[in-house]
């Protein structure tokens, strides 16, 4: 599904910093994954280009064997839109929003009536078990339900891969394994891919294989 070839990134700020150094990765449809690696050492870089958010400077990126180069903004948000769930650590609620404005979102942007997006989105949050918390903002949840909302939000277009960065990083140890065993099932029972990007031993141990990036480079 991801095949990545001697990828490399550099940002070019006061001093260009060459972050990604030769990135080699393949992951199949279907994979439950890590990506971990120190602060600084180029994982949210590499899932912003994994998740078409940013472009990267040479290197080959395939995604279903579609070549992913220097695309218009309109065909990048149409792939994102389609086929990717972005999930992040601080969770990306609109404030103003409550849970079910917030999980119907993706679905606004893809111009679905008022009423079908509102009737997915309740199912959703029912299945994440937050049909009660529906009218309620995000200021009113706990870091748990906070990820769930972000979690229903990321499903409801359907999306073949889940691209996950740091999703446990503030929430407190017992809610970042129910946070992770609900993306476990998820990819056993809806065979949606995920890649979680983390710094932390313990959340890569819960994926079926953990690829480690030090200094831009894959080891
Ligand atoms: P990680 O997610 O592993 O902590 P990042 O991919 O966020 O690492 O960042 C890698 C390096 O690139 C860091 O040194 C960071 O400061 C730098 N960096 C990240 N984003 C930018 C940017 N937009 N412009 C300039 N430097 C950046
Ligand atoms: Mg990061």
């Amino acid at each position: 599904m991801i095949h990545l070839e001697n990828v490399n990134k550099t940002y070019f700020g006061a001093q260009p910093l060459h972050v990604l150094k030769g990135i080699n990765l393949d992951i199949e449809a279907g994979e439950f994954v890590s990506i971990m690696g120190a602060s600084g050492s180029g994982k949210s870089t590499l899932l912003n280009i994994l998740g078409i958010l940013d472009n990267y400077d040479s290197g080959l990126y395939t995604l279903n064997g579609v070549r992913i180069w220097n695309l218009s903004e309109s065909k990048a948000a149409e792939y994102r839109n389609h086929m990717i769930g972005f999930i992040f650590q601080s969770f990306n609620l609109i404030s103003f929003k409550n849970a079910v404005e917030n999980v119907e979102l993706p679905l606004f942007y893809q111009g679905v009536s008022r009423k079908k997006r509102h009737t997915l989105a309740m199912e959703y949050l029912e299945r994440l078990g937050l049909k009660d918390w529906a009218d309620h903002y995000p200021n009113e949840l706990s870091g748990g339900q906070k990820q769930r909302v972000a979690i229903a939000r990321a499903l409801i277009t359907k999306p073949q891969m889940i691209l996950a960065d740091e999703p446990t990083g503030a929430l407190d140890s017992k809610t970042s394994v129910e946070v992770m065993q609900l993306l476990k099932d998820l990819n056993a029972q809806e065979h949606i891919t995920q890649v979680i990007v983390t710094h932390d031993p313990g959340v890569a141990e819960q994926t079926n294989r953990i690829i480690r990036i030090k200094d831009g480079i894959i080891e």
